[in-house]
């Protein structure tokens, strides 16, 4: 499980599986996610969970290596499917943006003008761009967030070897 530029809701929606997560983890193994926090999965993994849209090149460099590493990725969430609450960002210019967060910034601490970002904070990208856009996706679950059924749906098709059927009373757009 990989989150890139969202909020960790569609991971909340994971665990509202609820006590069909217990049944689930009898069968998989979860090899990365928000709790182990590792950079880079050690190994390659069946399915990988692809929450938030792409906003950095760090972004892209984790989804790269994922797509390199999972036989199967699925696409989580509006941010994920197509951009989300961070695409609001793609209605202005990338200078905009910045002049925003650092220079204009009504929320700036006195003395921090025209402070740019630190060189470890990874470069943004011009616009936000979906998963699909940077890499090959399998499967996509919509919604913000999704449903834990509609997670749990698709995950329980999958582990079980059944061709992927997400009925419309759980794939929401909202
Ligand atoms: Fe958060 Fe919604 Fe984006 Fe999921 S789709 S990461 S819940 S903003």
């Amino acid at each position: 499980m990989i989150g890139l530029c969202g909020c960790w809701g569609c991971t909340l929606s994971f665990l509202d599986m609820d006590s069909r997560l217990v049944d689930l983890l009898g069968k998989v193994t979860i090899t990365r996610s928000s709790i182990t926090d590792i950079k880079r999965i050690p190994e390659r993994c069946t399915i990988g969970f692809v929450e938030g849209g792409i906003a950095n090149e760090e972004n892209i460099e984790t989804l790269e290596h994922f797509r390199e590493n999972c036989d199967i990725l699925i696409s989580v969430g509006a941010c994920a499917v197509w951009g989300g609450v961070p695409a609001m960002r793609n209605q202005v210019s990338l200078t905009e943006c910045l002049d925003e967060a650092y220079i204009s910034s009504t929320t700036r601490p006195p003395g921090t003008e025209n402070v740019i970002p630190h060189i470890d904070v990874p470069r943004i990208t011009t616009k936000v761009y979906p998963a699909h856009e940077v890499v090959k996706m399998d499967y996509f679950i919509p919604g913000c967030p999704p449903d834990g059924d509609a997670i749990f749906k698709v995950l329980d098709d999958l582990v079980n070897g059944r061709e992927v059927d997400l009925p419309t009373s759980v794939n929401r757009y909202d």
